[in-house]
């Protein structure tokens, strides 16, 4: 297999300091290089213009300074969500979305190519996991959606703050060594210099992962999909965070919200005649009465086999009813761009499918 080169977006500040150090250069071009990458963003090594083309050519001997390429671009007529899929340099590729919201449009991204978690509403289960994203291929999916947001503002999203949550393909705390350098690069002073608060992961909660966020609570947001009310139900849906009892995950998410002062999201996928029902609501509510929790409801998206479907939208407020009369904060959130397939590994599939349909002709 090809080896590639190391992203340059990948690297710490220290890291950047001691490659421009082993060229045999002065410090203050380590500076120049810190703002090119976390300042201006660059993904071509000509904007460049004021490192030394010497330097610049040493540099690019050894490493890469983009990994991603637009292959497809949809914007939803319902909602304005768009939608992204890259190609990396091996190949592979991964979906990105820009969803407005009321105050910030949010950047939905993702970790991996694919995910081991195996859910059944999800379609980037549907093909296991491939493999990890470098932080610098994560890094890029936030530059090129920033990008994008710059060339073309959303209507009434004036300014050009943005949040960033781990909800695209994969799982971020099974990546956890490159999600972690990325989330430092983003909010570090000498890095991005991103608020904390405006990055949320969001995990389906495997007991090792949990643990690793808690022995280093980094302040971002989190969110723990539930998947299932009880163990059972949680393992039948989420076969491998379900190996983590529903309890613990939640106990070690309530550890986290307490150790950084946040509050917690549990979300719930609500699918019709599975998911919607009174009892599994009365059990979501004493789980969140539990800790700082607050819930989301996400009403199913449909895959492409059409077997699970939302529930109509009054059976969705019934049950978010449920959990506000028990005193929980619940939220039912409409999933945007259902036009343009952009849940969770959708766009991503699809493709996949066509290229394949291509291929045997
Ligand atoms: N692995 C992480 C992040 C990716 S999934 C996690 O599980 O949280 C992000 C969110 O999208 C999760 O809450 C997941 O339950 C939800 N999701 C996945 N597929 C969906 C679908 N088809 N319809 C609605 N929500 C979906």
């Amino acid at each position: 297999m090809e080896i590639l080169n190391p992203l340059l977006h990948s690297m710490v500040p220290d890291e950047i300091a001691a490659l421009i150090r082993d060229a045999g250069q002065p410090r203050f071009r380590a500076d120049q290089m810190r703002d090119w990458l976390y300042r201006q963003h660059a993904l071509d090594w000509d904007r460049l213009t004021n490192i030394p083309a010497t330097l610049r050519e040493r540099l690019a001997a050894g490493h890469d300074i983009s990994g991603l390429e637009l292959v497809e671009r949809q914007v939803s007529r319902d909602d304005g969500t768009r939608k992204f899929l890259f190609r990396l340099r091996d190949g592979n590729t991964v979906e990105s979305v820009i969803i407005p919201m009321t105050e910030h449009p949010t950047f939905c991204i993702s970790s991996q190519v694919g995910c081991a978690m195996a859910c059944r509403f999800c379609a980037t289960a549907r093909g296991g996991l491939v493999r990890h994203l470098d932080a610098g291929e994560i890094l890029e999916q936030v530059i090129r959606l920033r990008a994008d947001l710059l060339n073309e503002s959303l209507e009434g999203h004036g300014d050009r703050q943005f949040n960033i949550v781990f909800m695209g393909m994969g799982e971020p705390l099974d990546n956890w060594e490159q999600v972690r350098r990325t989330i430092s690069i983003l909010t570090g002073e000498n890095g991005w210099g991103l608020s904390r608060r405006r990055v949320q992961i969001s995990t389906s909660g495997p007991r090792e992962g949990l643990e690793k966020l808690l022995a280093e609570p980094l302040g971002v947001g989190l969110t723990l999909s539930l998947g299932g009310s009880n163990d059972e139900e949680r393992r039948k849906i989420m076969p491998v965070p379900g190996r983590t009892p529903l309890a613990d995950a939640v106990r070690l998410a309530g550890q986290y919200g307490r150790a950084v002062g946040r509050r917690v999201t549990l979300a719930w996928v609500l699918i019709e005649g599975k998911t919607d029902l009174p009892e599994q609501a009365e059990r979501i509510g004493a789980l969140a009465r539990s800790g700082p929790f607050k819930v989301n409801l996400i009403p199913m998206n449909p895959l492409d086999d059409g077997k699970d479907l939302p529930p109509a939208w009054e059976r969705c407020l019934e049950f978010q009813n449920i959990l506000t009369d028990s005193g929980v904060m619940a939220f039912v959130r409409a999933s945007g761009g259902k036009d343009i397939a952009a849940a969770c590994g959708q766009l991503r599939r699809r493709r996949q499918r066509l290229e394949k349909k291509d291929g045997a002709r």
